[in-house]
C-alpha cells in the first residue's frame, strides 16, 4: 500500500491541464469550474466537486489521470458508463481500461495488464468489485495516485439514493493514505455533501460547489388533466429529436410507446421487466438514431450520457426533487436549448405517499421521505420563477429566470402578507420546533391533547386562522416553503423554520404574494410548448443531417455510441463553420489529434459535397 505522497510528476510545457485539453481532447478552453478542480487534484489535495450534470465532470478527472504518474482508479456504479467512458477516451487516443462483470474472464485479465502494464492509466471498477480483500490487495501493489468516485452521493444515507456497496468506500482514505480521492456528484444538499466528505476523506479535503442552475432546460409543470393530449402538444415541435417520457409503471411506458407510435413517432419502451438483451437493444437504438422516443420507468437513464437528449417528459410525479432533477438533467446535455414538462396529479401523490409507507424502512426514514416529498410539491405549487425554487432547495438561488413556464407566463397572484404574518407568527411562537400539522391545528384553534399539553391554546396566533379551511394552509404553507420563507429540519424531525425572507415579511413590511391553488380541471388548458430553438440555416441543417448519418455508418463500424465519435455540438460547428481542411478542421471544437486522424478525411469529404 501507499504510506507516503509521491512527488509531482515533471512536467514539461505541454503537459500541462490546459495542453492536455487541447492537444488530446480539442477543447478550446475549460468550462466554469473545471480548471479549479483539476488544479486541486493535480496538487493532490482531496475534493469533492458538487457539478450540475452536462458540466464537464469526465475532463476533470480524466486530465489530472493523464497528467499524473500513478494510475487512478475511478469507480462508477454502472457497466454501461464504464463502456461508454472507457470507449470515449480511447476515441481521443487516451488508453483507460474498465473491469466488470459484464466481461469475460479472459476480458477482464487482458484490461488488467493494460494496467499493469502502465499502457493504461485509468481503471475503471465498480464499487463492490474494488472493495473485495483480493482486488485490493492488487490495487494497492499499483500504487494508484488518484481514486475517484463518481456519483458520490449514493455513499450517504442522508442522500435518496444511498446504496449499501459504496458505504464499503469510505474505508478507501485508510486503506490508500497516499492517494488523493475524487468525488463527483450532481445531486447533494448541504447535509449530504458534509456526510461525503466525512466519510471519504474525514472532512480534510475541498468541497466545491458549482451551482445546480442548467439555465438551457426550460422548466414547466402542469397539473395532470388529459395526458395525451398534453404529451401530444408538448412534442409537437420536437419530432425530429430524441427525448425521453417517464412513466411510473411499466405498464404505462408500453401504454405511452404504443400511442407515440400511432401518432408516427420512433417511440421505444424501457423497463426492468424486459429480458436484458430487448433492453440492451432498446438502449443502442435510442443511443445511435435520431429522433428516438423512450417511453422509460427510471430504470432508464442513470449513466445515459447522449448529450444531445433534447427533451424530458414526466408523466407521473418523480420520486424527489433529487430524482426530478437528475432526471430532468438528462437532457441538454450539450449546453444547447432542451424543454422539460412535469405533469402530476393527485393519483401520483397518493401514489408516492402509498410507496414511502411501504417500503418497509424505519419511521424516521419514513417521515424523512414524506419530507422531501412535501419538497416536490412545493415546488409543483410555487408561483414564482420555478428555477429560482428548484434552486433553493438546492441551497441555491437565482434571479427570475425568463425560462420557466411561471417566467414566460406568470399566474395570477393575491396578495397574502397579513395570513403570512400569522402563519409565521405561530411558527415563532411555537418555538420553530413543530411540522406543518401541528402548527395549522394551532391557527385553526384545534382542540387537539398535543395544544393542550403544551397550552398552545393560550397562544395569540391559537384559532386565528380558523377561517380558512386546513387544505388551504397545506397549500399556503408549501408556497411559503417553496418561496423560501419557511424550510424544514429533517434533522428535527421535519418542523418548520423561519427563514431570513420570512422575517423581512414580519418586521420589515416586504409583501408575501401567493397563488391560490385549485384542484386540475379538464378545462385547464394543456401544457405550452415552446419551439426547441434551432439556429442553423436550412443548408446548414442539411449538411448537419449528412454529417450525424457518416457519424452514425462510424459509430456502427466501431461499435460505439454515436456521441463517442463526436457530440452534436462538434457537428453542429462544423456544418456552420464547414472547414475545407484538415487544418481548419482541427480548431473546431472537439476534434483533437487523434479523432482528426481517424475521421477527420471523411468529414472534409462530407463537408465538400454538403457545400
Ligand atoms: P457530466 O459528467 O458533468 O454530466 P460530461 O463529462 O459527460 O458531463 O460532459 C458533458 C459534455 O461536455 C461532453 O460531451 C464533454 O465532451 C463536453 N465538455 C466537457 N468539457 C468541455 C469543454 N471544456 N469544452 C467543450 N466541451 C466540453
Ligand atoms: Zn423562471
Amino acid at each position: 500500500m501507499l504510506t507516503e505522497s509521491r512527488p509531482l510528476p515533471d512536467l514539461d510545457a505541454a503537459a500541462t491541464p490546459i495542453g492536455v485539453l487541447r492537444d488530446i481532447f480539442g477543447y478550446a478552453a475549460f468550462r466554469a469550474g473545471q480548471e479549479e478542480i483539476i488544479d486541486l487534484l493535480v496538487e493532490r489535495t482531496s475534493t469533492l466537486a458538487v457539478m450540475p450534470t452536462g458540466a464537464g465532470k469526465s475532463l476533470c478527472y480524466q486530465i489530472p489521470a493523464v497528467l499524473g504518474e500513478r494510475p487512478t482508479i475511478v469507480v462508477s456504479p454502472l457497466l454501461a458508463l464504464i463502456d461508454d467512458q472507457v470507449a470515449g477516451l480511447r476515441a481521443n487516443g487516451v488508453e483507460a481500461a474498465g473491469i466488470h462483470s459484464g466481461h469475460s474472464r479472459d476480458k477482464n485479465i487482458e484490461e488488467w495488464r493494460k494496467v499493469t502494464s502502465g499502457r493504461a492509466k485509468l481503471l475503471y471498477m465498480s464499487p463492490e468489485r474494488l472493495m473485495t480483500p483480493r482486488m485490493l490487495s492488487a490495487i494497492g501493489r499499483l500504487e494508484p495516485g488518484l481514486f475517484v468516485v463518481d456519483e458520490a452521493h449514493c455513499i450517504s444515507k442522508w442522500g435518496p439514493s444511498f446504496r449499501p456497496e459504496y458505504e464499503q468506500l469510505s474505508r478507501l482514505g485508510e486503506l490508500f493514505p497516499g492517494a488523493t480521492i475524487a468525488a463527483f456528484t450532481a445531486t447533494a444538499d448541504n447535509a449530504t455533501r458534509i456526510d461525503i466528505a466525512q466519510k471519504l476523506f474525514r472532512g480534510e479535503g475541498r468541497t466545491i460547489v458549482h451551482g445546480f442552475d442548467r439555465p438551457n432546460l426550460t422548466l414547466a409543470v402542469a397539473p395532470k388533466a388529459d395526458w395525451k393530449k398534453q404529451l401530444l402538444a408538448f412534442l409537437e415541435d420536437k419530432r425530429g429529436h430524441s427525448g425521453i417520457v417517464y412513466c411510473l409503471s411499466r405498464r404505462l411506458t408500453e401504454e405511452v410507446a404504443a400511442f407515440l407510435k400511432a401518432e408516427g413517432m420512433k417511440a421505444i419502451a424501457y423497463h426492468a421487466g424486459q429480458p436484458s438483451e430487448e433492453r440492451k437493444a432498446n438502449q443502442d437504438r435510442f443511443m445511435s438514431e435520431d429522433a428516438v422516443v423512450m417511453t422509460a420507468t427510471i430504470a432508464f437513464g442513470m449513466g445515459i450520457d447522449k448529450p444531445d437528449i433534447r427533451y424530458v417528459c414526466h408523466l407521473n410525479l418523480p420520486g424527489s426533487m433529487e430524482a426530478y432533477y437528475q432526471e430532468i438533467g438528462r437532457a441538454g446535455r450539450d449546453g444547447m436549448p432542451a424543454e422539460t414538462l412535469m405533469l402530476y396529479g393527485l393519483d401520483d401523490i397518493r401514489m408516492r405517499r402509498q410507496f414511502i409507507e411501504n417500503d418497509g424502512e424505519d419511521d424516521m426514514h419514513k417521515l424523512r421521505e414524506h419530507k422531501r416529498l412535501d419538497a416536490l410539491l412545493a415546488y409543483c405549487e410555487v408561483a414564482s420563477c420555478r428555477r429560482d425554487a428548484l434552486l433553493t432547495y438546492f441551497d441555491d438561488s437565482c434571479e427570475p429566470c425568463g425560462n420557466c413556464d411561471n417566467c414566460i407566463d406568470p399566474p395570477k397572484m393575491l396578495d397574502g402578507t397579513e395570513l403570512a404574518r400569522l402563519l409565521f407568527a405561530a411558527i415563532q411562537e411555537t418555538g420553530q420546533a413543530f411540522g406543518a400539522a401541528h402548527v395549522i391545528d394551532v391557527i385553526r384553534g384545534s382542540e387537539n391533547q398535543k395544544i393542550t399539553e403544551r397550552r398552545h391554546d393560550t397562544l395569540s396566533t391559537y384559532g386565528a386562522g380558523k377561517a380558512q379551511p386546513k387544505s388551504f394552509w397545506q397549500s399556503f404553507i408549501r408556497q411559503a416553503l417553496a418561496g423560501g420563507f419557511l424550510s424544514v429540519n429533517l434533522q428535527k424531525y421535519g418542523c418548520l423554520e423561519l427563514t431570513k425572507r420570512a422575517q423581512g415579511v414580519m418586521t420589515r413590511g416586504h409583501p408575501f404574494q401567493y397563488r391560490h391553488v385549485s384542484m386540475p380541471t379538464k378545462a385547464e388548458k394543456s401544457a405550452r410548448s415552446r419551439a426547441v430553438p434551432d439556429s442553423l440555416s436550412e443548408r446548414d441543417g442539411e449538411l448537419l443531417g449528412a454529417l450525424k448519418s457518416l457519424r452514425l455508418d462510424l459509430a456502427r463500424e466501431r461499435n460505439v455510441p454515436a456521441y463517442v465519435v463526436f457530440p452534436d455540438a462538434t457537428l453542429i460547428e462544423m456544418a456552420r463553420a464547414r472547414p475545407a481542411s484538415l487544418d481548419e478542421l482541427s480548431g473546431i471544437n472537439g476534434v483533437g489529434p487523434k479523432k482528426l486522424g481517424e475521421y477527420g478525411e471523411k468529414f472534409i469529404e462530407a463537408i465538400a459535397e454538403g457545400a
